[in-house]
């Protein structure tokens, strides 16, 4: 056994496959000493005052915890687990078990750059070495084609140039065995939701789907999916649904905690590409995969601006504050019924479509003309997927504030309805009150005369809202407000 002790800082990276700071203290054959720091700043509040990390993601954060340890276990290890900061709680750690080096992976934003910093100096003044390994996307920063100054702004033109000029490594090997934990360390105790001052979220049966935290049922999620119900050739076809469990993969809540990685996935989907059929739909994963990537690398080259109201562009547009407004939206009785069933599908599951999504980002801030944080807080808040990359890039794209934004672009909300809920059998399923409006009626309640109203058991202004704003109204009244800037 070599004389290295490392501590493994487990962030948000929770397997132990593919896992480049693992194997690299493994490799060492020196102690290897796996950790997990609740950071109590994450059950804080945001800048609106939503709770950080809400009950879903909670949730799903202890249970990935739960199973990561269980996965260690099996490996002869352990995880040690402690509440507080990382960066005062690791030295105190290192001075007490002598600790040699810390292997970590490195985030990209404020937050967790700032706990990385302030980590790697109080290990410095200890003398012991901090070593930061880049891990979360499918391309490794260090393969890129391009400097992160150089990033192109439009998302078409990065995939291009990863495609030809870059390569997507193999995963790391999993260790067999891990050597055991030293007896005189408390490994400590996964914390209770109560403990953490959040609430328990009860399961409903509406739900797309349960989602279970950790490794081992993200990797079962994943050969679900794409093996036994035979998913994946059909993907891009069925990949803007809102309805189910399998118009998606669903795999975003195990990669926002690194409970897969997103490199196993890709090779998931080679060896089924060539076990199985490899068309545009295997395809489209691995592209939904880079925006992904893309996301990540973008907020390392715009820095803090992913999260100003003025966004990547910088862009100082009039965005209201009305917390009325915004409260309609937050609780689904805008009228529009689109944006009402996915906004109570988010806040009663914590998931919510890519289609949905796009809908009611568009309709907060392209309808109502609302300051974009307030939703992008919401979602930070509610997502049991919350990433905060892909979250915060995705509403500057969608609020316009992003580094490609040009024209003012909306989604036509009645329109997308009709298109990817032909049926209406999705708002049907969050909209009770609405299920007795027959066909394709149900995308535009408020055209249903008084007697319709009657017979469908749904009077408008009683048992569901009148439309908030008029559609193209608003639209127009927020593109002029817009315009100019
Ligand atoms: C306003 C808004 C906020 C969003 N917030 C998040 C977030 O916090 N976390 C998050 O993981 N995704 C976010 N997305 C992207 C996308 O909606 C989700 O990744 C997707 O709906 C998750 O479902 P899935 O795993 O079934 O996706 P699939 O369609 O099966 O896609 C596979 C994977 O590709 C990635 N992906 C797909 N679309 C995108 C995208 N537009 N941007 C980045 N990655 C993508 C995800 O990792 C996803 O798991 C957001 C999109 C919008 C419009």
């Amino acid at each position: 056994m070599s004389q290295q002790r490392i501590l493994v800082w487990y962030r948000n990276d929770l397997r132990v496959h593919d896992h480049e700071p693992l194997f690299r203290a493994y490799q060492t054959q020196g102690q290897v000493i796996p950790f997990y720091c609740f950071d109590v700043r994450q059950f804080g509040k945001t800048e609106f005052g939503f709770p950080k990390t809400g009950k879903f993601r909670a949730k799903f954060l202890v249970e990935s915890v739960a199973n990561l340890q269980k996965n260690l276990e099996a490996k002869g290890s352990n995880l040690i687990i402690r509440c507080g900061k990382p960066e005062k709680i690791i030295p105190d750690l290192a001075n007490a078990l002598h600790i040699t080096d810390v292997f970590f992976h490195s985030e990209v934003t404020a937050e967790e750059t700032g706990v990385e910093q302030a980590l790697s100096s109080n290990l410095n003044s200890l003398g012991v070495n901090a070593t930061s390994f880049w891990g979360g996307t499918l391309h490794l920063l260090e393969d890129l084609p391009i400097t992160i100054p150089n990033l192109p702004d439009v998302f078409t033109q990065y995939r291009k140039r990863v495609e030809k000029y870059s390569h997507i490594r193999p995963s790391f090997p999993t260790p067999d065995c891990l050597p055991s934990l030293p007896q005189e360390i408390a490994i400590g105790e996964i914390p209770s939701l109560e403990t953490l001052k959040v609430p328990t979220p009860y399961p409903d049966e509406r739900g797309a789907m349960i989602f279970r935290g950790g490794e081992t049922p993200g990797i079962e999620r994943l050969s679900e999916y794409i093996w036994e119900e035979d998913c994946l050739k059909t993907y891009k076809q069925t990949r803007n649904g809102m309805l189910g469990a399998n118009y998606s993969s669903k795999f975003s809540p195990w990669l926002a905690k690194g409970c897969l990685s997103p490199r196993y996935i890709y090779e998931q989907v080679q060896t089924y590409e060539q076990a199985r059929v490899k068309n545009d739909s295997t395809y489209w994963l691995i592209f939904e995969l880079m925006w992904r990537d893309y996301f990540r690398f973008v907020c390392l080259k715009y820095g803090n601006a992913v999260f100003y109201q003025t966004g990547l562009q910088g862009v100082n547009i009039p965005w209201k504050q009305d917390w009325e407004q915004f409260q309609r939206w937050q609780e689904g009785k805008t009228g529009y019924p689109l944006v009402d069933a996915n906004m109570r599908e988010i806040a009663t599951t914590g998931f919510m479509s890519n289609r949905g999504r796009q809908n009611v980002a568009s309709f907060l801030t392209k309808n109502l003309g609302i300051d974009w944080r307030m939703g992008a807080e919401w979602f930070e808040s509610l997502l049991i997927d919350y990433d905060v990359c892909s979250n915060w890039g995705n509403w500057n794209y969608t609020a316009g504030v992003g580094n490609d934004a040009r024209e003012f672009r909306y989604f036509n909300i009645p329109k997308q309805s009709k298109t990817y809920d032909p049926k209406g059998n999705y708002l049907r399923h969050w909209l009770p009150e609405l299920r007795n409006i027959p066909g394709d009626l149900i995308h535009e309640p408020w055209k249903l005369s008084q007697d319709k109203q009657r017979e469908y058991g749904v009077i408008l202004g009683r048992d569901y809202p009148q439309p908030m704003v008029d559609f193209m109204k608003s639209i127009k009244a927020n593109q002029s407000l817009m315009k100019g800037f």
